[in-house]
This record gives structure tokens, C-alpha cells and sequence, in this order.
């Protein structure tokens, strides 16, 4: 009996190994892009280049074809990624491609929506409960409510009006709402971002969102005078939602406040969990960092 338990024990890890093995491996991220009203061409190998520094992932990237081009044949195999990030605000998708990214998401798989991906899609339901708000595209009320932090807490907003807007680029200071949250852990409370734009009456579905930080979007830079989300966590089945509006272009993505929480914000979408450390550069409440090109 006990010489049959002890084999069984001995069968079990060693069934175990090629799990653990498997688990070491790197995560697998897909980059979707190929047609922007942003320079993808410019920003995607920067991305690339961020998530391959971490050392957690491998990159791939699903380039769509061109403007008005026939899209029938665009299928990337979602399923074989940990996450997928999209740089991508274009032409609507084959029906087939839609239904697969539902299927990988709500499945348990991580998205990434980065930057004008929130202006992506304003006619798909799924998308937009995915990414909770976005903006452009002809959104407006019927498309939700506004998303706005009001009082210590986030609150949906129905009132009509624009759907998407910012001003003039200036940098600005991004408050962390929501500390406890893998992706915030160990961030200072307030830090300094790079001048960018900074996207305000964003508005959809907001279901399942936390908001994890915001800026406050000044009158005196043509904004709504709201502080509006600027990095979202949203649960969509089984699955996790990264979205950071920040980084509209080469020199934002060289800011450490954004290298920092899409590196962050990407693994968690992956895995549910934050594993790297905060960096020494990272800004604090006044200057921000921006790292040189290389
Ligand atoms: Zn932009």
C-alpha cells in the first residue's frame, strides 16, 4: 500500500515537470496594427521592443492590410497568444476575426488597447464592453456614459454630448486611484507624464472597469474639467482588459510613466499578476522622464 502511494506520488511530479516547464516559458503577446490614424509603422517596434525588454515576453505582430483593402483574408490565431495588443484603429474586421477575439478574451485571454485602439470599432458592442469607453468614430450618448472620477470614486455619467476630445499636447500628472491594483502596486501616488494628449469624454459601455488612474483634463487646455480615466482595468468573462489612453506617439512611448504601465499593464492583462519591479527612474509628482531613444 504504501509502496503503491509512493509511486503514485513519484507518477504525479512527474507529471508535474513539463507544467512548471511550460509555466517558465515566455508569454506569448501579438501586436495587431496596419491601419491608424497614428504612426503604427513607428510606434509598434517601440512597443515590441518594451514588452521583449522585460524579458516576460515574446512578440509577434498581425499587420492588417491597407485602407479599404480587402479584409476578408485577415484571421490572426488569437488563441495562440497570452495577450494581444492592439495598435490598431481601422477598417471593421471579418465578422470570423471579431467572433475569435470575443471568444479569446471572454476565454480568459488578455487585451491590450492601446492609445487610438479606443477610437477603434465605435459599432461593435463587444469591443467596445471590452474597452469599456472609447472615443471618435461618431460616438455619442447612445454609444453610454461618460466615465468620470468624481468625489473618491468612479461614476458613469449619462449626459449627451461628445464622445472623445483633447486639446493641445502638454504633460501632465496622472493620479493613481486604485493603489492596491496589481498593475498600480508600489507606484507613487501622483506621477509626471511626458506632454501627450490627454483624452477626455471618452465614453461606452463602462461595465466592469476599474479605474486604476486619472488626469485631470484643465479647461485651460481646451478639456472637459473633469478628471478623466487615463489607465483602465476591465474584467470581460474570463478574461482581463488592459487600456491606457496615453501614448500617442514615438516621444510619449519614451516617457517612463507610460513604458512603465503598459510593461506592467500588459502582463497583467497575460496572467492576472505584476511580477517586475519599479524601475529607479520612474517620475514622481513634478518632471517626467523621458528615456533616450535607442
Ligand atoms: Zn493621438
Amino acid at each position: 500500500m504504501t509502496r503503491r502511494l509512493g509511486l503514485a506520488v513519484v507518477t504525479s511530479l512527474f507529471l508535474l515537470l513539463p507544467i512548471g516547464a511550460r509555466a517558465a516559458a515566455p508569454l506569448k503577446a501579438l501586436i495587431v496594427d496596419g491601419q491608424n490614424n497614428h504612426n503604427w509603422r513607428e510606434t509598434t517596434p517601440i512597443l515590441k521592443q518594451l514588452l521583449e525588454q522585460t524579458k516576460l515576453f515574446t512578440v509577434a505582430v498581425a499587420t492588417s492590410p491597407p485602407k479599404n483593402a480587402d479584409m476578408s483574408g485577415f484571421k490572426p490565431s488569437f488563441a495562440k497568444y497570452d495577450v494581444v495588443v492592439s495598435n490598431y484603429n481601422g477598417d471593421p474586421w471579418p465578422a470570423e476575426t471579431n467572433q475569435a477575439l470575443v471568444r479569446f478574451v471572454a476565454g480568459g485571454g488578455g487585451l491590450v488597447s492601446y492609445h487610438a485602439a479606443d477610437n477603434a470599432f465605435p459599432k461593435w458592442e463587444e469591443y467596445n464592453k471590452m474597452i469599456a469607453i472609447g472615443g471618435w468614430g461618431g460616438r455619442n450618448e447612445a454609444s453610454g456614459p461618460y466615465l468620470r472620477w468624481r468625489d473618491g470614486k468612479a461614476v458613469r455619467v449619462q449626459e449627451p454630448g461628445r464622445g472623445g476630445g483633447h486639446g493641445p499636447q502638454h504633460p501632465f500628472q496622472i493620479v493613481v486611484r486604485d493603489p492596491d491594483h496589481p498593475i498600480m502596486r508600489g507606484l507613487p501616488p501622483v506621477f509626471m507624464h511626458a506632454s501627450d494628449e490627454l483624452y477626455s469624454w471618452l465614453r461606452g459601455p463602462a461595465e466592469n472597469v476599474d479605474v486604476l488612474a486619472t488626469a485631470f483634463s484643465d479647461k485651460k487646455f481646451r478639456g472637459s474639467g473633469e478628471h478623466e480615466p487615463m489607465l483602465m482595468a476591465i474584467k470581460y468573462g474570463k478574461g482581463r482588459v488592459f487600456h491606457t489612453t496615453l501614448g500617442h506617439a514615438k516621444p510619449q512611448c519614451h516617457c517612463v510613466a507610460f513604458i512603465v504601465t503598459f510593461q506592467r499593464g500588459t502582463e497583467w492583462a497575460a496572467t492576472g499578476n505584476v511580477t517586475q519591479p519599479i524601475p529607479d527612474d520612474f517620475p514622481g509628482p513634478d518632471v517626467p522622464v523621458v528615456r533616450p531613444d535607442n
